[in-house]
């Protein structure tokens, strides 16, 4: 018998690379290509180091409060955590505990799966249709829990309210969670359906839309029941899970709307005269909503694309997956990062006789 034998073996979730090298494009994470709001700068300078001495509040009261206020809610419907991976890992433990398998997407955030085989919670797949939509008929069987992102991730997709509600209305014996992580680029949150179903949970994050991923940053909305049920797990596992800078710096962030709505609008400018581009070099993808495309090439390999664009120190995500293997995930940077891209894929594609 080895102490071995008795280890918790875990396959991990694969995060895109973060190399740092000078005069890089970094489009392979999906952050944001701009700095965060301006007041957080500034606050940040002002920071009051003595105060690290102390504990941080393990409600993150300012940042909860600045949410509640926000999204037009009340501060016992919302919950904070170490980025959304952090909330939705505590929203796992915390709701999918039936024995019944939970459902998700086929093609979809490839972190659900780590989840679930490290709870111990068993899950089934629905696979999207072949234009790459969520099929609601598929969420109509027995379940302990739906969760898919929406916009979805990495197809960029996004599913109407009528589609979300339509799962809702299926599935009210069960946690519904809607990880909108890139709904802030043109998506439809499904925040007004939380009045209506206690079952639903909203997670989003501060890590795209917020410029602000290196702070993890990622809350929670629903209602007071579950958000309840939530921090008791969290609390049997960790109470200071929020550092005092990303409480503070978070709720900065939050009461910049003027900056929030402009960078996000600037974004999603760029990804649809991208998408033009794109499609003149003989790409194409869902047409997404989200700060990301997910493309595909007339007769070049994704793969060769990705190792070629690698080379030249352009960064893009690329999986090798049942599905999506022929498939770049391009994040949506500057302009002039994204004319950059534009301009090697361009000759790329000239040279490979790729040219439609
Ligand atoms: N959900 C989806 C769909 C994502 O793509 C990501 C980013 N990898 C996350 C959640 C987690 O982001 P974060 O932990 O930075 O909030």
């Amino acid at each position: 018998m080895s102490w071995e034998e008795n280890v918790r073996r875990a396959v991990p979730y694969v995060a895109g690379e973060q190399p740092n090298k000078p005069g890089m494009i970094k489009l392979n994470t999906n952050e944001c290509p701009y700095p965060p709001a301006p007041g957080v700068e500034r606050m940040a300078a002002q920071m009051d180091c003595s105060a690290f001495r102390l504990y941080p509040d393990p409600d993150s009261t300012v940042l909860v409060d600045a949410l509640a206020a926000y999204y037009h809610v009340n501060p016992r419907q919302v919950f904070v955590g170490v980025g959304s991976d952090d909330v939705l890992s505590m929203a796992f433990m915390t709701f999918f505990n039936s024995g019944r398998p939970i459902l998700f997407p086929d093609v979809t955030y490839s972190f659900y799966d780590v989840w679930a085989e490290l709870h111990g919670i068993p899950y089934q797949t629905c696979p999207l249709d072949q234009d790459w939509h969520i099929r609601p008929e598929d969420y109509r069987q027995p379940n302990g829990g739906v969760i898919f992102p929406n916009p979805n991730a990495p197809t960029g997709l996004l599913e109407s309210l009528e589609t979300v509600e339509e799962i809702l209305r299926a599935n009210r014996d069960a946690v519904v969670i809607v990880d909108e992580a890139y709904v802030d680029f043109g998506g439809e949150s499904a925040l007004p359906l939380v009045e209506k179903y206690d079952n639903l949970l909203i997670v989003q994050t501060f890590s795209k839309s917020r410029a602000m991923a290196g702070l993890r940053i990622g809350f929670c909305i629903g209602g007071e029941k579950l958000i309840g049920y939530l921090n008791d797990v969290k609390f049997s596992f960790n109470s200071y899970t929020m550092n005092l800078p990303s409480q503070i710096l978070g709720a900065e962030a939050v009461r910049d709307d003027a900056y929030f709505r402009a960078t996000t609008a600037k974004i999603a400018a760029t990804r649809e005269r991208v998408k033009g581009e794109l499609r003149e070099l003989g790409f194409t993808f869902p047409d997404s909503k989200a700060n990301f495309l997910f493309a595909t090439h007339q007769s070049i390999p994704a793969r060769e694309l990705f190792l070629a664009l690698r080379e030249a120190d352009i960064y893009v995500r690329h999986w090798n997956r049942p599905r999506i293997s022929d498939f770049l995930r391009i994040t949506i940077g500057t302009d002039e990062q994204m004319d950059r891209l534009l301009g090697f894929l361009r000759d790329y594609v000239g040279h490979s006789g790729g040219r439609p």
